[in-house]
Parts: structure tokens; C-alpha cells; sequence
């Protein structure tokens, strides 16, 4: 199968009348430029690479919107999380099923085309497993096979209550492994690997695996999967940083890096709190920072110090973690403007090589992404997975915009959805900014959601 796109973002920038093809495997190939349409599907609109959305969990989704109301006490990522809690134990395999495709869904009508998923929420309301170990994991795969979305999946280890050492507190209970049963998860999800599914392995934190375990796995990874990505949490929050010091006798980052060989296989997810010499290891390292900054900003955690970072090289990707908002725009425009507010400057991440913010946030999260999601995606280019969004030309936000302004303005201008289609693995997933299962998908939602709501 053939397209034609008058307007389109390739690797080595914007290009005009641009011919290429896609496979049956779902991966583009040729690339024509200065071609004819002939024999062509034409695509009306600009034809951007697809979003990787580097960090999800996907049952967060049912509480978006419903922790925003003061209790007793502190205010802050640890009282957030005891509602988190009380949602984690109540959700049914098939329930996570129903949630995951309505996330998974927005993602794709908002941009995202590929996600990690860093999934805890194993075993039963009990802490036993199910009889399927991978139950879970089988739901969420189900619902990436539903909506079309490229799923990388992460099963997390899960270990310790905190970072004492501590057994899981009974909340905790769905998420815990022993090093063994772990591996055996990721060896059966090894087994399911396709061309939309991937895997890879995550350590939920250091508050939540002892390094000492964190080794054994590394050293089992090391011997046959050097290629599949390592996720991790890591220093999201000061009091995380002060138990770590105390524990440890070093921070969270300084301890991963002591310990292990960090390099471009590694997302580190938020790692807000980070001193200069941290900031310095991670962009040497190569690894992928993972940023989530409507979550980050949700719970209070702090700002990310962006801009050394990518003044070191450093390479960073975006995630919608706990889902309070699902859109690459948001997720981006909030990266930049935290910068603006600490800095009282503009275009804080605009460099020599682009001076662009929006082409510059796109671009570099396109690459971080792919690489922190273990999949060929983010450019558009032979091989790769033909993933892509058509933006709407015709709408008021981007008529007449020239080339160089288009990610600018789709980022930085108005809040209307701009992407009209969306292409995952060469298949057109969302059409006219409706995806081909929407009302299943949202129909089984609301029935879930009437079920889970009276409960939390
Ligand atoms: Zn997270």
C-alpha cells in the first residue's frame, strides 16, 4: 500500500510531496520525495511520527480527577497514594481490562501510538496469583489488541514494603514477587512478543526492591536480554532521597549507578530530585530520564532540572503515568512552561541545533521514547513501525502555519485536539478524531466505572 503527503516531518526535517509505502509486517518502506500521487492514497493533513508514551499505569486511570479533595493531614504524593491503594485492591483482571482499552483509546486520539506499561498489579485480592501468573498482563495485552496501540510491557518487581526491607503491607500485597516468580513472569510474556508487543523488565524503586535483588535480576538479564528496556521510579521524592541516605548511605541515583551499568537500555522515570553531578552521570550514561509532568505537577513531586540535562545530551522521554491527563501536548507545554516559571525566560530548551521549542520537545521526545519503549518507532523511515498522526491543516490553529511553526503551534497554541487520524503498524486506528471501536470501548468504561465509583 501506497500514501501521498504533501506536507510531512521525516528525520532530516519537513519535506513536500513525499510518496511511501507500508507492509504487511506494519513497517514503512520506501520513501519518496518530490513524487506524484498517482496510484497513491492521498493523506489530507501534516503527517507527523506517532508519540511513545514512555510510562503508564493503566488502572490509574478510574481515579483521574477523583483524589483532588483535601483530607487530613499532609496533602502530598503520600496521602495520593493510599487512595491509589484502595483503587489497586479493588479492581477485577477483567475491570483492568475495560480501563486499559479506554486509556489506551485516548492515547491514541491524543497521540500517543505506543506505550510502556509498568504493571504491579499482579496476583489476587488475597496476594496470591492467579492460575494464570501473567492474568493481568494477558488483560492488558487484550486491551492493546483491541485498540490498536503498540504495547511494550514492563512487569514490575515488586518486593518490599519500603526501603527497610520490610514485607509488603497487606495494600501491597497484589503487587509483590520473590526473584523467581518474577523471571518466570517475564519469560511467559517473552513468549507472546509480537510485532505490537514487547517487553522488558522494571524494578518499581529502590523503596520497593532491595539492590541486592535488583542484582540477581540484572545478572539473569545481563547473560540473554541485553536489548529489552529496564525501567525503574527513582527518586521521585525528597523523603524517598533522605530514607535512601540513610539506608544506603547515598541517593537513590548515586546508589543505581554505584551498583549497576547504566546505560542506554535504562528509563529512569521522574528522577526529579537530582544534584548536579547525578544530572552529569545520567546524560554520560545515554539512559532515557522519563518525564511525567501533569503527574509530576499532580503530586506535587517538583520540577525536573531540564535544562542541564539536555545541555549535557541528556535524553528524555514523556510519559501520562497516572493519567490525569492523556496528551503529548499537555505533557510537553507543562515540560517547557516549568522551565519558563523557575528561569523567567523563554524558550528554554530551544538550542543551536533547533531553535524551535516545539520542534525541540517533539523531536527529542520521539527519540527517548522509542528507545526507552525497546521499539523502532518515532521516525519516518524504512523499517521502522509505520506509526503516524495527521494533523488537521484545515483547522484555524494551523491554516496557513509555515512548516517550522507547526509543532510549535501544536503544542504551545489553543486547546483543541489537532489530530485527526491516526496510523499504528500501517492500520488507520482513530479516523476524523474517532477511534473504530469507540462507543464498545467507552459503553464498557462508564459500566466499570458505575461499578468501581460507589467504592472508592
Ligand atoms: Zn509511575
Amino acid at each position: 500500500m501506497d500514501y501521498f503527503s504533501k506536507q510531512i516531518l521525516l528525520p532530516d526535517g519537513w519535506k513536500t510531496n513525499v510518496r511511501f509505502g507500508v507492509n504487511s509486517s506494519g513497517e514503512f518502506t520506501e520513501i519518496q520525495e518530490n513524487a506524484e500521487p498517482a496510484g497513491a492514497s492521498v493523506i489530507e493533513g501534516i503527517v507527523v511520527p506517532g508519540m511513545p508514551n514512555l510510562h503508564s499505569h493503566a488502572f490509574q486511570r478510574a481515579m483521574a480527577g477523583m483524589s483532588e479533595f483535601a483530607v487530613a493531614g499532609e496533602n502530598n504524593f503520600w496521602s495520593w497514594r493510599q487512595t491509589m491503594y484502595k483503587l489497586a485492591n479493588l479492581m477485577t483482571p477483567e475491570q483492568i481490562r475495560v480501563v486499559a482499552a479506554q486509556l489506551y483509546m485516548e492515547m491514541l486520539k491524543a497521540g500517543y501510538t505506543s506505550v510502556a506499561e509498568f504493571h504491579y498489579l499482579h496476583h489476587d485480592f488475597k496476594g496470591k496469583p492467579y492460575a494464570a501468573t501473567d492474568e493481568t498482563c494477558t488483560q492488558l495485552i487484550d486491551a492493546a489488541c483491541q485498540t490498536g496501540i503498540g504495547l511494550s510491557l514492563l512487569p514490575v518487581l515488586y518486593m518490599s514494603a519500603d526501603i527497610s526491607g520490610r514485607s509488603p503491607a497487606t495494600e501491597q500485597a497484589r503487587f509483590a514477587h520473590d526473584i523467581d516468580s518474577y523471571i518466570a513472569l517475564f519469560e511467559s510474556l517473552l513468549d507472546k512478543q509480537s510485532e505490537q508487543l514487547r517487553t522488558g523488565m522494571a524494578f518499581h524503586s529502590l523503596r520497593a526492591v532491595p539492590i541486592d535483588a535488583l542484582l540477581a535480576v540484572i545478572g539473569y538479564y545481563s547473560e540473554s536480554f541485553s536489548d529489552h528496556p529496564l525501567h525503574i521510579h527513582i527518586a521521585e521524592q525528597p523523603k524517598e532521597l533522605e530514607e535512601c541516605l540513610q539506608v544506603y548511605g547515598n541517593t537513590p541515583v548515586q546508589c543505581l549507578f554505584d551498583e549497576v551499568d547504566v546505560n542506554q537500555h535504562w528509563c529512569l522515570v521522574h528522577a526529579t530530585h537530582v544534584s548536579a553531578d547525578e544530572i552529569a552521570l545520567m546524560a554520560d550514561s545515554h539512559c532515557v530520564v522519563g518525564l511525567c509532568p501533569t503527574t509530576e505537577a499532580n503530586l506535587g513531586d517538583g520540577i525536573f532540572p531540564l535544562q542541564e540535562f539536555l545541555t549535557k545530551g541528556g535524553s528524555i522521554g514523556i510519559g501520562s503515568d497516572s493519567h490525569v491527563s492523556v496528551s503529548p501536548v499537555e505533557e510537553l507545554r507543562w515540560l517547557e512552561y516549568g522551565q519558563r516559571l523557575i528561569s523567567q525566560q523563554r524558550n528554554n530548551v530551544a538550542d543551536e541545533s533547533e531553535s524551535h521549542s516545539g520542534a525541540r520537545l517533539w523531536n527529542a521526545t520521539l527519540n527517548g521514547g522509542a528507545r526507552a519503549l525497546g521499539r523502532n518507532v518515532g521516525s519516518i523511515a524504512s523499517g521502522q513501525r509505520a506509526d503516524l498522526l495527521v494533523l488537521d491543516d484545515s483547522h484555524p490553529l494551523l491554516y496557513a502555519r509555515p512548516p517550522e511553526q507547526v509543532l510549535d503551534s501544536l503544542i504551545f497554541a489553543g486547546n483543541s485536539n489537532l489530530i485527526k487520524d491516526v496510523m499504528v503498524g500501517a492500520c488507520w486506528q482513530v479516523k476524523d478524531a474517532r477511534h473504530k471501536q469507540e462507543d464498545e470501548i467507552v459503553f464498557a468504561f462508564n459500566k466499570v466505572m458505575h461499578e468501581l465509583i460507589s467504592k472508592l
